[in-house]
């Protein structure tokens, strides 16, 4: 018998640590610090077996992951003795590559999967307290990635990857209800394509049971519903006949469909038909999974853009943002699921690794370090941070390249907003415009193109120094054909709505040229998705590049290959 989910434990659990979270941190750093104190790296900076905070911030550098790399290489290279852990890694994860262009190399270790399924179990408890969900099932736009062997003949795949293939994963999810409805050769699919067919197949084989529909990031699962837009009287036909569309060729997937799919021409005609009675497919999900009690994913930092998309396929159905991590481990829990994605909050377990904040100074993610990182809990509200790790899996004082703002404390540990990467930043000369600050200047811009009942599907940027002076440049693939007046305003607005003073004053005397808005061929971010899932990335941790960097060629040369109109703002001219 599987144990019961017992949320107040959790709950309770949680509470105690974030209320010591000073001394659970230093508690977890000496655990962190003995367990690997015989690897290579850690010997280096001479700890002389004193594990305290005082001694390791004084003793060991904050590091990129360019200074770990070489470190990181041998062990993909398969060395045979301790270099950055005292157990010997043995599986590499690979992060989605969404800023350099081409995933990095990461450690991975069973600790790492326990953290992950700590994090899962302590979100979950505050969210079923909030929105208790009956026992059914999910329908989770979850994908395996490619696995390789690297040289030294370790497992590499993406962080997801690895723990789905976990038997912790399994367990977790069954204790909390909610087990994914697709069967394990749909989500280990070789061709995400096929894959996602059949993830939204078993979802409609099983609408009713459908407790909660969720994916690791937003974006899968508003792609998913998109294709959902298209396949869907496919669907229906495989539903009625019982037989799966030959689309779907892997044959270990069509043995596992074959299992739970029967015909059902009545099941084929309800569905066939509430899809006609939708109107664009506003409320999608509660029409056609009337028992979801939420949607579930991460929805803030490059996630925000989807979020309009999302609502209008779920209605009222509420939309719960999922926690904070990233390859190198978790951070933070979102433990206050009310509050709307916009607003989420992450509440750092300080027993899952130690973690420093360096505050933001005007320097380069690669730059020299001006300023010192605080503690965990010597973080002050209102100010922003990036954020520097140090976890069981071999990673000491790493900067993640993340910005986050500490909006208040839950207990003694801080909450955190997610505020943008670090380095993804558009700037010329004395501009800085961030991720966060293009999603807006997008919006503004899209607000135009409604007026013709269109949207942006999905948008990017880059730098042009081709020509002086150099200049921004917006892609956008949009749902339909806007007219080119329209789009001359976009382009206008998507200028002004830069507000950065370096930006506005560059502008004014022509020190940045005018901005230029590049409209894509419908299709081209499925392309740039293709091209990172065959990088080794997986749909479901996949992230749209906000900023593409001629470092990232591949990307830059898809967008390029595809444009079909482009317009140049007169906002300052
Ligand atoms: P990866 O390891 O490649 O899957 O990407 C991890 C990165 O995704 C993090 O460093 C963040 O930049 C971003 N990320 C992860 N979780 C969140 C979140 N809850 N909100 C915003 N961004 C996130």
């Amino acid at each position: 018998m599987e144990n019961k989910f017992d949320s107040e434990k959790v709950i309770e659990e949680f509470e105690s640590i974030t209320k010591n979270a000073k001394k659970v941190q230093a508690e977890t750093l000496k655990k962190i610090l003995k367990e690997n104190c015989e690897a290579e790296y850690l010997k280096k900076w001479n700890l002389d077996g004193k594990f305290d905070p005082q001694t390791y911030t004084s003793s060991v550098p904050v590091v990129t992951h360019k200074d770990l790399l070489p470190y990181i290489q041998r062990i993909a290279d398969g060395a045979n003795y301790p270099v950055l852990t005292g157990k010997p890694i043995t599986t590499i994860t690979l992060s989605s590559g969404t800023t350099q262009g081409k995933p990095k190399f990461v450690p991975y270790n069973d600790e790492l999967t326990e953290t992950t399924m700590q994090i899962y179990r302590t979100s979950f408890a505050f969210r079923n307290r909030a929105f208790p969900i009956g026992n059914g099932k999910a329908l989770s736009f979850i994908f395996g990635s490619k696995q390789f062997t690297t040289k030294g003949g370790l497992l590499a795949g993406t962080a997801t990857t690895n723990v789905y293939r976990s038997s912790q994963f399994k367990k977790t999810m069954r204790a909390i209800q909610t087990p994914c409805c697709s069967p394990d050769e749909v989500i280990f699919a070789p061709d995400f394509h096929q894959s996602l067919y059949c993830h939204l197949l078993c979802g409609l084989i099983y609408h009713e049971d459908i407790q909660v529909i969720s994916s690791t990031f937003a974006h899968s699962i508003v792609h998913s519903f998109r294709i959902f837009e298209l396949v869907w009287e496919e669907l229906c036909s495989d539903i009625r006949k019982g037989v799966l569309s030959a689309r779907v060729t892997v044959p270990s997937i069509r043995t596992a469909m074959a299992r739970v799919l029967t015909p059902n021409p009545e099941l084929a005609d309800k569905i066939y038909n509430k899809c006609l009675g939708l109107v664009e497919w506003n409320r999608l999900i509660p029409e056609m999974f009337p028992n979801c009690k939420y949607i579930y994913g991460i929805m803030t930092g490059s996630m925000e853009p989807y979020l309009k998309k999302l609502r209008h396929y779920a209605g009222e159905v509420p939309l719960l943002s999922g926690d904070y991590g990233s390859s190198e481990g978790w951070i933070g829990a979102n433990v206050n699921p009310n509050l709307p994605p916009e607003m989420t909050t992450f509440a750092v377990l300080p027993d899952i690794g130690y973690f420093e904040f360096l505050p933001l100074t005007e320097v380069d993610l690669d730059g020299p370090i001006e300023s010192k990182p605080v503690g965990l809990t010597d973080v002050q509200i209102g100010e922003e941070y990036e954020v520097v790790v140090t976890n069981f899996a071999g990673l000491y004082r790493y900067r993640l390249g993340d910005v986050v703002k500490v909006i208040g404390f839950h207990n003694a540990t801080p909450e955190l907003q997610f505020v943008c990467r670090r380095n993804l930043m558009l700037t010329i000369n004395i501009d800085k415009n961030t991720e966060k600050d293009l999603q807006l200047s997008v919006e503004a811009a899209a607000k135009l193109l409604a007026t013709e009942k269109l949207e942006v599907l999905d948008f990017t940027s880059h730098i042009d120094l081709s020509s002086e002076p150099g200049h921004y440049v917006i892609f956008w693939e949009v749902s339909g054909e806007a007219s080119d007046a329209v789009l001359k305003e976009c382009c206008n607005c998507l200028d002004k709505s830069f507000v950065d003073a370096g930006y506005v004053s560059s502008r004014k005397v022509n020190a940045i040229g005018p901005l230029e808005l590049r409209v894509l061929k419908r299709g081209t971010f499925q392309k740039i998705l293709d091209h990172y899932v065959a990088q080794g990335s997986a749909l479901n941790q996949f992230k749209t590049p906000r900023c593409v960097s001629p470092a990232n060629q591949t990307v830059l040369q898809i967008l390029c290959s595809n444009v079909v109109k482009s317009y140049v703002s007169t906002t300052f001219g």
